[in-house]
């Protein structure tokens, strides 16, 4: 038989958070080795329970979720989503603009491959959670990354995104809540990303998952609040505020003008159609979770796990020689620097690897979310303390003997 070769689609299509070094530690996990994972965003995993509420109400909707529903989604489900984009106070969203999809992940994979030709540019950030560069290659276009500037608080670098604009760019990203770096942009910096989506008629997608995963009273301003006119898709879901991510269930909403993108949206509800309809039993839980008093807003106030989780992370890898880290002001990340003349790697993937293999301890390198040089590594401080402690206790051994090397 000649040999089976995965599609050329694939060529550039990359997600390292589940990459190479992750089947690493699970061979390790398979001889019985213990491993510290501070890699996957997965509240669930670390004792983060999905709300009782969400999931009692799935229970007892199961009788009614064994049929397809509507291929953008259950009534009760958009809804909840259109009321909660009242309280965000974007104006004008109606039912027909939400979609329910299996996660947000299912939805950035619809979105992408409804706009995109070959060769058609989207500007995606770096670091970017890189679901968003794969998704934008899988569907035959161009990732161009524009730069976060770690100097300025991981903020969009406005002139770096007006550089990479050429004749192709037909939308910009935003990761707003950021993984990996926990950013939150303010008002001023998404109204100058819409006045560039509008000078130059680019679609805006905005990735707002994280959107109550947020610390130190910080607020999150939805960029579609801002714009009656600029075409913006939304994105959001139960996964992290809701601490579900295994229900699958995300939505996305069409805001803005949609006179000129009749042609588009009939792309989006073609994609819908094409997958049936999102799991019935996950859409069950979006109405409980929107309309509920169990969100994570007791876990990220001052004392509370996440938040306190996160100021010890933050507080012991910044006292490891050599490390840097803006401290995230939302999400269940933080994105530490390494001091390229204390570290000098070439190669941070097999770091990452050498760090597993020599102390047992799961990270994932920069480079896997499209940051360019190999000095950077995302920390996922979901781990009870005394976990944290441990880990961070072995990656500032591990540096210590790089150092020496
Ligand atoms: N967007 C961002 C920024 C994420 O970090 C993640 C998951 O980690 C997702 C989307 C995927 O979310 P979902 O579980 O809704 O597919």
């Amino acid at each position: 038989m000649k040999p089976v070769l995965k599609s050329n689609k694939l060529a550039n299509v990359c997600y390292d958070i589940r990459g190479p070094v992750l089947q690493q530690a699970k061979r390790m996990e398979d001889e019985g080795l213990k491993i510290i994972k501070l890699n996957i965003g997965n509240l669930a995993s670390f004792g983060f329970d999905s709300p009782e509420e969400i999931q009692l109400d799935m229970i007892r909707n199961l009788p009614n979720a064994a049929g397809y529903s509507d291929s953008k989604g259950i009534f009760s489900a958009r809804k909840a989503v259109m009321h909660y984009t009242q309280q965000k106070n974007i104006k004008g969203v109606t039912l027909d603009d939400i979609y329910i999809g299996n996660g947000v992940s299912e939805l950035i994979a619809i979105a992408m491959n409804a706009l995109l030709n070959t060769g058609d540019e989207v500007l995606v950030p770096a670091p970017d959670y890189p679901l968003w560069t794969a998704a934008v290659s899988l569907s035959g276009g161009t990732p161009q990354h524009y730069l976060c500037d770690e100097n300025n608080g991981w903020l969009p670098d406005l002139d770096d995104i007006r550089a990479k604009i050429t004749p192709h760019t037909r939308a910009i990203v935003i990761i707003n809540p950021n993984n990996p770096t926990g950013a939150v942009y303010p008002e001023n910096v998404l109204r100058e990303i819409l006045a560039i989506a509008r000078q130059h008629g680019l679609v805006v997608y905005a990735d707002e998952v994280y959107d109550k995963v947020l610390y130190d009273g910080v607020k999150h301003t939805a960029i579609a609040s801002l714009s009656e006119d600029v075409l913006t898709i939304s994105l959001n879901g139960l996964s992290k505020n809701y601490r579900s991510c295994g229900y699958r269930a995300g939505w996305m909403f069409v805001s803005g003008d949609r006179s000129a993108a009749r042609d588009y949206i009939e792309g989006l509800d073609m994609l819908a159609s094409m997958r049936l309809c999102a799991n019935v039993p996950g859409q069950y839980g979006i109405q409980t979770a929107l309309g509920g008093y169990q969100s994570i807003d007791d876990l990220v106030a001052p004392g509370g796990r996440l938040c306190r989780q996160r100021d010890l992370a933050h507080e012991l890898i910044t006292a490891i020689p050599g490390v840097t880290c803006v401290k995230p002001q939302a999400t269940l990340y933080m994105f530490p620097r390494l001091d390229p003349e204390m570290y000098p790697i070439t190669n941070d993937q097999e770091f990452i690897k050498e760090l597993l293999l020599a102390e047992r301890v799961l990270l994932v390198q920069g480079t896997g979310f499209n940051w360019p040089y190999p000095d950077h590594f995302r920390l996922v401080f979901l781990p009870h303390e005394e976990d944290l402690r441990e880990a961070i206790t072995r990656i500032a051994r591990f540096l210590e003997s790089y150092r020496k090397r």
